[in-house]
């Protein structure tokens, strides 16, 4: 198979000077690419010595562990630090508060511009230690799951913490889900507890969250109690055989409740993926390790250092919220800031409003934000005060270079570190990224692994490891890191079928990879999405960066569609800018042509209003390949599908094309 089309090579940013300016900045924890290449090496080569040495720095034992890693890719028998026992709540909320009880833990930034809140370490140690007790004295023990379906309050990180207090295991649902899709969930993981809030406020909007609950519960017998934090205090159903009140409950309970002390290897939480590819699966992720993969990434990839205050904006029911809003930064004792509304409301400056409001630090958000706000153009970045940012990130797409180019221009004025950091929910942590202060970048290149990340390329059809520095392939993992999932809930098959024996001896993340001949990695895409086109194997996220690059075009989505002639065609989605009314085809099909290649060239090419993506934003390449074959009665499962309305006009724009 041909892969000479994957030559181009980008150019090196340098590390911004300002970065490595100690008068202005914290010297960088991993400050040159020798440390890096130093400390990575020993987490590959001695990964017990070193994830031993870390899970002491990092965590606090009630009870210390003997044997680091035992268990393996096999059976999926993984465990880290198995006799060691803990408390997740305590290692990210108590240590803190006695220590530094004043220091601000969560800035709220509201709906509403204006209604910010902090809350500091001893505030939310109360507060989880009361509803803690709320749970506890309602029934819940260790072990048992509860579903959790709340806005972007500071209650929702209480609940979660509130959880693990109890050693019981959260289930997240993003609460933008229907209540088919949040019913199906809480099925799935046996939740017997549900809190909620009664509405929600997102972009000025209201979310009935409760009445959701309710229409998911007609379904779920086992769940006998909800719980149900008044964010806006409208009416809402309540079912007082059912229903409890947060306020009320929270008023009888003390604020003092003892950690359950929890072994290692015991559950930390269920959390489903996003469904770009296909049905969910219910990811779980243990106590020790997770906690230990989300602090270590948070203080070195983010490099965080005391008095940052940590910005991500997504959303606590996906596994970036999980990991780098609340455990990561909160095992580190950092102030990290819970975003509640939408990068364009009330206008599309928001995000900017808040970083130069609170100071942000370290801004972390999603590609399709940052598209969207490329697509409203710079004017509404430009005048407001970043220069507290030190670092800006992305996650969950790739990134195009475009856009990439774009962030780091216009957001981070070329004087911030960019890291554009890969991970699934499955690795629980990010697992490749530059590190600030360390590895020099390029435009749409995650670069280099993370510690203990022992990445391969694989050659999808033999499942050989490419040892060359130059490579095209899929992208597997060598051997267990302490974050990786446990286990499917309740389907440990589906988890060694999906992850661990589709390529023996390696786990395997479903993306295609190139290396470079630095040896920086390009997400290429899903595998599942992968073209070939007269024995060219194509990238979907390549083809999507060039069509990106012609001045109409906001977003683009690629798919391979069956032809006779040539085995796959290209097709290509697009939408356009604001002002944009039409674009000129005959454009589009130079640039792909211009930058990838005559075979590259799209076949056909349709402009629609709006793309099919998950509600995390990232686009569902197999809706629109569905679309395309006409088999439109099956289409899948769309519960993530963020808009279910487009899909009539998409039908018909490609049926009058
Ligand atoms: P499902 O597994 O249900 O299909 P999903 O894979 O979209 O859903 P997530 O775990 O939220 O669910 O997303 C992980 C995937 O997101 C990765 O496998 C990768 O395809 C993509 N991804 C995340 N970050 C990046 C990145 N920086 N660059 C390229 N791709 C990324
Ligand atoms: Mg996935």
């Amino acid at each position: 198979m041909s892969t000479d089309h994957l030559n181009i090579e980008f150019a090196l940013h340098q590390i911004p000077e300002r970065l490595l300016d100690e008068s202005k900045n914290p010297k960088p924890h991993v400050h040159s690419i020798e440390k890096y290449n130093e400390l990575y090496q020993e987490s590959i080569s001695n990964p017990k010595e070193f994830w031993g040495r870390c899970a002491k720095e990092f965590l606090h034992w009630h009870k210390p562990f003997e044997t680091v890693l035992s268990g393996g890719f096999e059976h999926g028998d993984i465990s880290w630090f198995q006799e060691g026992q803990l408390n997740a709540s305590y290692n990210c909320v108590d240590r803190h508060a006695i220590k530094d009880p004043d220091k601000v833990a969560i800035i709220y930034e509201a709906d509403e511009p204006g209604q910010d809140r902090k809350i500091t370490y001893g505030q939310l140690y109360r507060d989880v230690c009361r509803f803690a007790n709320v749970l506890k004295h309602h029934g819940l023990k260790k072990g048992d799951t509860v579903a959790i379906y709340m806005p972007m309050v500071p209650e929702a990180v209480i609940a979660f913490l509130a959880c693990a207090r109890l050693g019981a295991v959260h289930s997240v649902v993003f609460a933008g889900f229907s209540s088919e899709a949040l019913r199906d969930r809480i099925k799935d993981a046996d939740s017997k507890i549900v809190i909620t809030a009664d509405e929600g406020c997102r972009g000025g909007k209201i979310i009935h969250t409760k009445k959701i609950v309710d229409d998911a519960l007609k379904e779920c017998p086992n769940v006998k109690r909800v719980f149900v934090f008044r964010r806006t205090g409208s009416d809402v159903p309540f079912n007082p055989s059912r229903d409890l009140w947060w306020h009320e409950e929270i008023e009888k309970q003390r604020p003092y409740c003892p950690p359950e002390i929890v072994n290692a290897e015991d559950p930390l939480f269920i959390l489903y993926t996003s469904g770009s590819t296909g049905k969910p699966k219910g990811v779980l992720h243990t106590v020790a390790g997770y906690l230990l993969g989300a602090a270590v990434t948070f203080k070195y990839v983010f490099d965080y250092h005391e008095g940052d205050v940590h910005g991500c904006m997504a959303d606590i029911g996906w596994i970036t919220g999980h990991t780098y809003i609340i455990y990561g930064p909160l095992i580190n004792g950092a102030t990290t800031v819970l975003f509640e509304s939408t990068p364009i409301y009330p206008s599309p400056s928001r995000y900017w409003e808040t970083v130069s409001k609170h100071k942000i630090t370290q801004f972390y958000t999603a590609p399709t934000a940052i598209r969207l706000l490329r697509k409203y153009g710079r004017e509404h970045v430009d005048g407001h005060d970043l220069s507290s940012l030190r670092l800006i990130g992305s996650v969950g797409e790739p990134i195009q270079p475009e856009a990439w180019e774009w962030y780091n221009e216009v957001v981070g004025r070329n004087e911030c570190a960019i890291i554009d950091t890969y991970w699934q929910t499955e690795t629980g942590s990010i697992i490749i990224s530059p590190f600030p202060g360390a590895v020099m970048t390029k435009a749409g290149s995650a670069t280099v692994p993370s510690f203990g990340i022992d990445l391969v390329i694989l050659d999808p059809l033999t499942g050989q490891e490419i040892k060359e520095t130059k490579a095209e392939g899929v992208l597997a993992i060598r051997q267990p890191w302490p974050s990786i999932a446990r286990t499917v809930y309740n389907n440990h098959d589906l988890y060694l079928r999906t992850y661990l024996h589709r390529y023996k001896g390696y786990y395997f993340t479903g993306d295609g990879v190139g290396r470079d001949s630095d040896g920086y990695y390009w997400i290429r895409g899903r595998v599942d999405d992968v073209i070939n086109v007269s024995g060219h194997r194509l990238s979907t996220a390549e083809i999507e960066a060039a069509l990106i690059i012609h001045p109409s075009v906001a977003e683009a989505a690629v798919i391979g569609v069956h032809d006779d002639l040539t085995g796959q065609a290209v097709h290509a989605f697009t939408t356009l800018k604001p002002h944009c009314e039409s674009t000129d085809l005959g454009e589009l099909t130079l640039q792909v042509r211009k930058v990838i290649g005559s075979f590259a060239t799209p076949k056909k090419i349709y402009v629609v209003k709006d793309l099919p993506k998950t509600r995390s934003g990232k686009i569902m390449r197999r809706v629109l390949r569905k679309v395309v074959d006409g088999e439109t009665d099956q289409l899948g499962d769309l519960s993530t599908l963020s808009n279910p309305t487009l899909i009539g006009p998409l039908i018909e724009a490609v049926k009058n094309s």
